[in-house]
């Protein structure tokens, strides 16, 4: 896994939702209608140009996610870590 060589595919994908912790929630640090809903929709509205613009300040799910073995998101194409955009 090569995050600095990937499109952000994870913060991309569309079955994702990135959900806060309570602290999050009442950080003050999301926009209120995602504070309210208590997860992020994705493709994430935090991602500008494929980086992420709460980098700083990211939930903890996206600290501790990784892509490797994820059969959700990816497929194994050599050694290109892909999503499968059929499924
Ligand atoms: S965790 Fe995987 S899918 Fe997400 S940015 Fe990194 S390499 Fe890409
Ligand atoms: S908050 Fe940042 S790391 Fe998390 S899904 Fe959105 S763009 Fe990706």
């Amino acid at each position: 896994m090569d995050c600095a060589k990937c499109d952000a595919k994870c913060c991309n994908y569309s079955k994702f939702i990135v959900r806060l912790t309570d602290e999050e929630v009442e950080s003050g640090k999301f926009d209120d209608a995602i504070a309210w809903q208590r997860y992020i929709p994705l493709p994430c509205v935090y991602l500008k140009n494929n980086k992420c613009s709460i980098y700083e300040h990211r939930p903890t799910v996206c600290r501790e996610y990784t892509c490797k073995g994820d059969t959700r998101l990816l497929t194994n194409a050599g050694d290109i870590w892909c999503y499968d955009s059929e499924e």
